[in-house]
């Protein structure tokens, strides 16, 4: 399902031009506009879910392509060492609702 306000899905769906890091069957990765470490990639769900929990209750499949996105863009882009950071609820400083993983590192390969 595509909603039609959000802005992840716009991505996810070309209908914004964005440049993928990494596409999988299920999921997109791309850079974070606002990087808060030299490494910030958003690995993204193409399919609507709110919050990683949505995502997790709703479709292993999608969440599974997910995580195995991002273990790719780190083990690709990072010496190995990075967090994978999943913001659920805006008290936890969720701000875009369409779930998302964050990928962050200090120490880039090369
Ligand atoms: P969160 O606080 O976990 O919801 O994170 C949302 C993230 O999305 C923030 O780090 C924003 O910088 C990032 N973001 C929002 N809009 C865009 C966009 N159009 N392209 C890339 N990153 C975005
Ligand atoms: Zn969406």
């Amino acid at each position: 399902m595509t909603m039609t306000d959000c802005i992840f899905c716009k991505i996810a769906n070309r209908e914004i031009p964005v440049e993928f890091v990494a596409e999988s069957e299920h999921s997109v990765a791309f850079h974070d506009q606002s990087p808060r470490q030299p490494i910030h990639v958003l690995v993204v769900p193409k399919q609507h879910f709110t919050d990683v929990a949505d995502l997790t209750s709703k479709s292993e499949e999608a969440l599974v392509d997910l995580m195995k996105l991002g273990a790719k863009v780190a083990a690709e882009l990072s010496t190995g060492s990075f967090r994978f950071q999943f913001n659920t609820g805006a008290e936890a400083s969720q701000t875009v609702f369409h779930a998302h993983g964050h990928i962050t590192s200090r120490t880039p390969r090369s």
